[in-house]
């Protein structure tokens, strides 16, 4: 097969050349035909596992655009809702004096219900999937099973520090139920901590003083009047305990084949049950710790009230006295069954060098117009454009392949069972992997990403007209604030990143601080919220399609691979001083001056031969461009093919380099050194994991160890490139 390339060093082309097929990808993606997989994708419920139509049915879209798919299955552990309860128990005064009856000296009848929730979100009139028959309960995903009922502790947000600050309080924690904000880390970790300090259960509401107050502030209604949280949504989501392991925690490390062995799930995903609940009723629970306890206003400078005040609600972190108690009750039903990728694949011509784009399909509610089918949506434009410019001729330099994958938000199911299972390949061929879950919720364009990409990336988005013109023909790049945030997790591409050491970026358009919010994981997260509030009119969604495809054409077609090891050595640099800030304010590590020593001399090498090597690339690239080598002169042509082929494995190499087959001590499934997500946070990336830890636990001996290893593995990625 042929290549088309502006230059005669090359084999010629009947098929585009890089410039055309860039015209076809800028100009093919509709924000109508967006809005119609949107349309699609939000008419019902397609939870993981449970949208096999929507799997086959992208399958035929894809074929029909001209690229072949396929649908690949696996068998995963994971739970559905059956029941619940929440509700607020008092025991009636006059029965705390009175001769009790029973086993336990109490009586059903001596406790009254103060509130049962509803555990649901309203119906709107104005919402066309809020209200069908077969929406999806509240629930969390991975949640245990239990019917718990005792005191209450409001806990903040439920990170690491919260409970150590309520620890330091001597708030009393064992035996008693956690009320948990949402926000700032990920909701399984917060059901972690707790377990581990005793507590018996959790439940996690959305404070609107996280989100939809704020925006209310800024003269928005609540929805559906206007973008502003509505008080009765939910958010859903998982529990499972991302920042030790995602994909199937029956099979960690390895796909979930039928018939393969299955491991005990216990230190994968919680054991004491947690629902999630709107603010609208978390008000009653809120109130009823009026006066009891310490105020967070006043608890220490790191707390503070949320947006309920004017509901009534002071703060008080609890406990609840005995006779004021939740009763949570969870039923669950786990069950080992199906979830479905897909895949399609367009050849390329070099057989070892390929490019993947992912995003989710399955959604926690009927809708996911948001999370994830906006990136869903933006796919099919992706690929639809592809079709149109293979139907043109294109012939593909490198092999690109699309997932949609399946069971993302239970612990990136889909997309890690694949990686597990396709690991040889990948590591054979994979030179990046993008992805967009979230493509377009609001105009702020958001990338994380990992700084072998930066480059590539700060191209594409030039290469894209932003939907927000404040001035005339202001590109993506132009309105971005070029913030590339560090590969944490919670999404699709941790397995990539994090096991199989492939670049990756996560982009998508997101909210920003006038933005209205976004009922993310809540029934509201619908067509009809997109089509008024969201993205109205879908433009957004054309603009990611475009960055996306354009980012991946850059990717597949240069003939020298588009990644830059200068940025990844100068990140590296940056994480090493953020680090010795850290150890500089222990007590145990601000005199260890020699612990970063053999890092930063691996990382001036590093740098040094990223430089020349970059450099390298960039004379070749130049010279397979223009050089004008006669046919008869192949020799010379040889020459530069193999120059070219060397120069790309090592780009292709150097990520890998970073792998440690061991992983992390406290989490071996993370093999990166460099990425993982924060072990207290989930979302947000920590670098250096493993020495990080080590500094956090005050572990000399391990810190020193973990420096070994990331100096010796910086200076096999130097030696890749030298
Ligand atoms: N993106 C989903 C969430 O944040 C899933 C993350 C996970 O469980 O790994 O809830
Ligand atoms: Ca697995
Ligand atoms: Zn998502
Ligand atoms: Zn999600």
């Amino acid at each position: 097969r042929s290549v088309r390339l502006p230059n005669n060093a090359w084999p010629k082309s009947e098929g585009l050349n890089y410039k055309e097929l860039q015209d076809i990808l800028k100009e093919t993606p509709k924000a109508e035909k967006a809005r119609e997989w949107s349309k699609y994708y939000t008419s019902g419920p397609h939870l993981a596992g449970k949208n096999l139509s929507q799997a086959l049915w992208t399958k035929d879209r894809w074929e029909e655009f001209g690229v072949k798919s396929s649908i690949v299955t696996y068998d995963i552990y994971v739970n559905y809702p059956i029941n619940h309860r929440l509700a607020l128990l008092e025991k009636e005064g006059s029965s705390k004096t009175k001769p009790e009856s029973g086993a336990d000296g109490e009586s059903e009848a001596d406790w009254k219900v103060k509130f049962e929730a509803t555990l649901e979100e309203d119906v709107l009139e104005e919402d066309g999937t809020s209200g069908l028959e077969d929406r999806i309960p509240t629930f969390h995903g991975y949640s245990a099973n239990g019917n718990v009922t005792a005191p209450y502790v409001f806990v903040n947000y439920g990170t690491y520090q919260d409970f150590e600050d309520l620890l330091a309080a001597n708030i009393s924690l064992a035996g008693k139920i956690a009320l948990i904000k949402y926000s700032h880390i990920f909701r399984g970790l917060k059901v972690k901590r707790a377990q581990e300090l005793g507590m018996i259960g959790a439940v996690i509401y959305s404070d609107p003083g996280d989100d939809g107050e704020i925006r209310k502030v800024n003269g928005y209604e609540t929805y559906p009047d206007g973008p502003a949280r509505n008080p009765s949504s939910v958010q859903r989501g998982s529990t499972q305990f991302l920042s030790i392991a995602p994909g199937d925690p029956t099979t960690p490390g390895y796909p979930s084949l039928p018939g393969a062995p299955r491991q005990p799930v216990d230190n994968a995903i919680p054991s004491i049950p947690s629902l999630p609940l709107s603010y609208a009723e978390a008000i009653p629970l809120l109130k009823a710790l009026n006066g009891h306890g310490p105020n967070a206003s006043s608890f220490n400078k790191y707390w503070h009230t949320g947006g309920l005040g004017h509901k009534g609600v002071h703060y008080n972190i609890g406990p609840s006295p005995d006779d004021l108690v939740l009763n949570l009750y969870n039923a669950q039903e786990y069950v080992i069954t199906p979830m479905w990728n897909v895949i399609g694949v367009i050849n390329g011509t070099i057989p070892d060098e390929a490019i993947v784009l992912g995003n989710h399909r399955d959604a926690w509610i009927a809708g996911g117009a948001g999370d994830p089918n906006s990136g869903s949506a933006a796919l099919n434009e992706v690929i639809r454009s592809f079709g149109v410019a293979l139907e043109a001729g294109w012939k593909p330099m490198r092999t690109i392949v699309f997932a949609s994958w399946d069971g993302e938000e239970y612990g990136l199911l889909g997309s890690t069972e694949w990686v597990e299972e396709y690991i040889p390949w990948l590591t054979a061929t994979n030179i990046a992997y993008l992805n967009v879950d979230i493509g377009a919720v609001g105009s702020y364009f958001k990338a994380a990403g990992a700084p072998l990409l930066n480059k590539a990336l700060m191209e594409a988005t030039q290469l894209v007209l932003s939907p927000n013109q404040t001035v005339e023909n202001q590109t993506v790049y132009d309105t971005w604030d070029k913030h590339i945030s560090t590969m944490g997790s919670g999404s699709d591409f941790t397995a990539f990143q994090d096991f199989a050491g492939i670049p990756c970026v996560d982009i998508g358009f997101n909210t920003g601080p006038d933005s209205p919010v976004y009922h993310y994981h809540s029934n509201y997260d619908s067509f009809d919220w997109m089509d008024k509030f969201g993205d109205p009119g879908f433009h957004y969604h054309e603009a990611i399609s475009k960055v996306w495809a354009l980012l991946a054409a850059n990717l597949a077609e240069t003939p020298v691979i588009q990644l830059n090891a200068t940025d990844y050595a100068t990140a590296l640099k940056a994480y090493l001083l953020k680090l010795e800030d850290k150890a500089a304010n222990s007590p145990i590590f601000s005199q260890e001056s020699t612990l970063f020593t053999s890092i930063e001399k691996a990382l001036d090498r590093l740098h040094n031969s990223s430089v020349t090597f970059d450099a390298h690339a960039a004379d070749l690239l130049n010279e397979v461009r223009h050089a004008d080598i006669p046919w008869w002169k192949w020799w010379k042509k040889v020459k530069l093919y193999y120059a070219v082929r060397q120069v790309n494995n090592a780009y292709k190499e150097l990520e890998r380099q970073f792998l440690y087959a061991p992983g992390l001590d406290s989490r071996p499934w993370f093999k990166h050194v460099v990425f993982a997500p924060g072990l207290w946070t989930g979302y947000a990336g920590a670098t250096y994991p493993g020495l990080v830890e080590a500094i956090d636990d005050g572990d000399k001996g391990g810190a020193y160890r973990w420096a070994g290893i990331i100096a010796g593995l910086v200076n096999k990625a130097a030696g890749t490139l030298e």
